[in-house]
């Protein structure tokens, strides 16, 4: 796929677009900022105190951790106590550790293929087929069991999706692969319960198809699939009086298109879209088109910070990048990672949320 196509998904008439396309609420709430953290389980409380208190002081709001529940139960009084939102990050559709007791309820490509057997792409891509109530019921299950920690506000989903059935335009040759169309290795899910309940409704097997790339009703299906789960998830989460954020594609129409995760249907109280503006060969217009977009479909449902990859940002730098997703409509942005920062690009973080707060 050229980058014109992405154009195209895009919506995108021209990119050339002017700064000034400020998008003000002319409110006073101040912009929330989020960072997303591996690790730490082996650092002290006090250290773990420490880095926290400088989160806090550099203008982070909340803090996505990933980690195991006795982790997050350590944390949770800590980030209370400092005053940070905690949502605890954990994958939600990829995840291998039912592999062995139920293979059953893993995806399977248009070639029969199981991601059990044959992962595509990279060995820990094991997606779960959210057809199957048991799937649900397990993502339920986990979801609720970490409303229960002290100190937690939220769950934070991540990996809310089918596998890429075409990857971001910049990792193709990663893989050297170019993906003009879908191939049916890494199309899914073709497991007999999804192609049933497709039947089911169509009158026809997926697979009895000529080309299922083309039919709408299939990609539907499959979209619809997804939405039911999250948001059943989204209705268990909200029931413990808990927040429930996603790291998501950069737009719906770029999910829906590469991911088949139709995110604008998702009931959740915020979103972090990963703006990872290089590896759509993306540049300052695109991240503000694509935040412009999302602020649009989101603008009074649903809280909206940009996504931000340190490693990317470094390509315009931190002021540039930032004022760009806050100017085109972002609540804030969420950093991947708040390990990565150094206190250099903490000093120009805080120093342009506080100057942007002050324009608001
Ligand atoms: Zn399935």
């Amino acid at each position: 796929m050229k980058r014109r196509d992405f154009i195209q998904i895009l919506g995108v008439s021209g990119l050339m677009l002017s700064t000034g396309l400020a998008c003000s609420t002319g409110s006073n709430n101040k912009l929330k900022n989020w960072v997303w953290t591996r690790g730490g389980e082996k650092n002290t409380d006090e250290e773990l105190r420490a880095f926290f208190q400088k989160l806090k002081d550099n203008r982070i709001h909340g803090i996505l951790p990933s980690g195991g529940n006795k982790f997050y139960e350590r944390i949770g009084p800590i980030l209370k106590e400092v005053g940070l939102d905690f949502h605890a990050w954990r994958w939600t559709i990829n995840r291998g550790g039912h592999m062995k007791d139920h293979p059953e309820w893993y995806a399977v490509s248009r070639n029969g293929d199981s991601v059990v057997d044959k992962p595509p792409y990279v060995g820990y891509y094991r997606w779960l087929c959210p057809s199957r109530p048991e799937v649900q019921q397990l993502l339920i299950d986990d979801y609720t069991n970490l409303c229960k920690i002290e100190g937690l506000n939220g769950v934070h989903l991540d990996y809310v999706r089918y596998c890429d059935v075409i990857l971001p335009i910049a990792l193709q040759p990663k893989y050297n692969l170019v993906q003009d169309h879908e191939m049916p290795e890494f199309d899914f899910c073709y497991c007999p319960l999804c192609r049933s309940k497709f039947k089911e409704k169509h009158g026809i097997d997926p697979l009895d198809m000529e080309d299922p790339s083309k039919s709408k009703e299939w990609h539907q299906f499959r979209l619809d699939q997804l939405v039911k789960v999250v948001n059943n998830v989204a209705d268990a989460v909200h029931q413990e009086g808990k927040k429930i954020s996603a790291a998501v594609f950069p737009t719906p129409t770029i999910a829906r298109k590469i991911v088949r995760q139709d995110w604008e249907r998702f009931n959740l109280d915020s979103f972090m879209p990963m703006v990872y503006f290089k590896d759509y060969d993306g540049d300052l217009n695109w991240v503000a088109e694509v935040v412009k977009e999302d602020a649009r479909i989101l603008k009074g449902k649903a809280n909206l910070y940009a996504g931000l990859h340190l490693g990317h940002v470094r390509e315009y730098g931190i002021e540039k990048v930032v004022n760009t997703c806050i100017e085109n409509g972002a609540q804030g942005v969420s950093i991947f990672t708040g390990h990565s920062m150094k206190d250099e690009d903490w000093q120009v973080f805080s120093k342009v949320v506080d100057q942007l707060d002050m324009n608001r």
